[in-house]
């Protein structure tokens, strides 16, 4: 019998955009969440976590996912005892570490930037002799969005950088130059069906994804082989399910791993309409073991940009033909990811005018 009932833990936009992906193949969603009034609200029912609502979570669904690399792993393994959980508890566990994920990225052959491991001042001294400055230095647990971070550019950045972060576990990082930021999409099922998106370029600000465009221009051939690789490689070691993402550095002698996540991804919305099929639709079939679909760009070119703190005036966006705007239900909050609007085009000069025209907008809203 084909999955039907998909529990999700979490309620947010990510856990939304899979369930309106997911209920056209009739699958049935459950959340998992402390919200009550949250972007899933008119999606499914939510049940607040307690042992009780933990067996009846498990008792209305065949499949389990989530939306989130900070999901409490020993929830995941108790419900994986009863019903399974994708992405299993490898990917999250290595996800959820910096110093466990980096050097599991350099056992496999992914590059990342040097790095050492900070538990005193004396550790993050040497670690600056060893790596050199600039380095950032970061928690190892918890950080995103460029949260829980300092960047030590110079000897006396030591003491501040220190001071805010000390009593956490930390990881000092040497600062990758790059020339931009790119992403890796990819799907497994439990057959071991691959499916990769085209990479997508991502521009940050504050540390918040603003921008993504697809596909990377002036990207080598050996760096999209590069990248297929490294995805690949993930997918197969962690004997992935569903839905994975790789951040990456564009350096000069080739790509550099950031980070992974094991979810769908803010740098993927824009496959809801540039893509044959979704990211979000993709890790539904992926964790049903239904076939996957295609990848491919539905037009040449296709980008996504995010609504970020507060909400414009929505009309003018949605007149526009090639925009499509994805509105969360969320309300207004500073920095807040409320929404984002797609836009699919024919051309880059075009794709980069309607960013522009809706650079506009964004600030209108942040
Ligand atoms: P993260 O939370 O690790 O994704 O870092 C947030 C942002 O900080 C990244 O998107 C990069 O722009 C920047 N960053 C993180 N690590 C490094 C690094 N080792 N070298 C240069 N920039 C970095």
């Amino acid at each position: 019998m084909a999955v039907k009932r998909i529990g999700v833990i979490g309620s947010g936009q990510l856990g939304r955009m899979m369930a309106l992906a997911g209920t056209h193949l009739d699958t049935e969603y459950v959340f998992f969440d402390e919200a009550l009034e949250s972007p899933c609200s008119n999606l499914g029912p939510t049940l607040q976590p307690s042992q009780n609502t933990l067996d009846e979570f498990i008792s209305r669904v065949d499949v389990v996912t989530y939306e989130s690399e900070n999901t409490d792993a020993k929830l995941v393994e108790k419900i994986n005892q009863h019903v399974p959980v994708y992405p299993g508890v490898n990917s999250l566990l290595k996800s959820q570490h910096r110093l466990t994920e980096k050097a599991f990225f350099q056992s496999i052959g992914i590059s990342t930037a040097n790095f050492r491991k900070v538990e005193t001042k004396d550790d993050l001294n040497t670690a600056v002799e060893e790596l050199g400055l600039p380095i950032i230095l970061k928690t190892t647990r918890e950080g995103y969005d460029g949260k829980g971070q300092a960047m030590i550019k110079t000897a006396g950045d030591i003491e501040s950088a220190w001071a805010e972060l000390q009593g956490k576990e930390l990881i000092a990082e040497a600062f990758v130059t790059f020339s931009r930021e790119l992403s890796v999409i990819a799907t497994r099922s439990p057959s071991n069906e691959i499916k990769i998106y085209p990479l997508a370029e991502n521009d940050h600000s504050q540390g918040i994804l603003r921008v993504s465009k697809v596909p990377v221009q002036n990207l080598s051939d050996e760096k999209a082989e590069q990248a297929k690789q490294f995805i690949t490689k993930l997918l197969n070691e962690l004997n992935h399910v569903g839905v994975l993402t790789l951040e990456l550095f564009d350096t000069e002698s080739g790509l550099v791993a950031n980070e992974m996540a094991p979810r769908v991804h803010n740098s993927g919305h824009w496959s809801i309409e540039g893509a044959y099929c979704s990211q979000f639709e993709n890790h539904i079939r992926a964790i049903c073991d239904f076939p996957l679909g295609s990848t491919e760009q539905r037009e040449p070119f296709a980008g996504m940009v995010n609504i970020i703190g507060k909400h414009g005036d929505r009309n003018s966006v949605l007149k526009q033909e090639n925009c499509f705007y994805h509105d969360y239900g969320k309300s207004e909050r500073k920095n807040r990811k409320l929404g984002h609007i797609n836009i699919v085009s024919q051309s880059e000069a075009e794709l980069s005018n309607t960013i522009s025209q809706l650079a506009d907008f964004v600030k209108e809203c942040g």
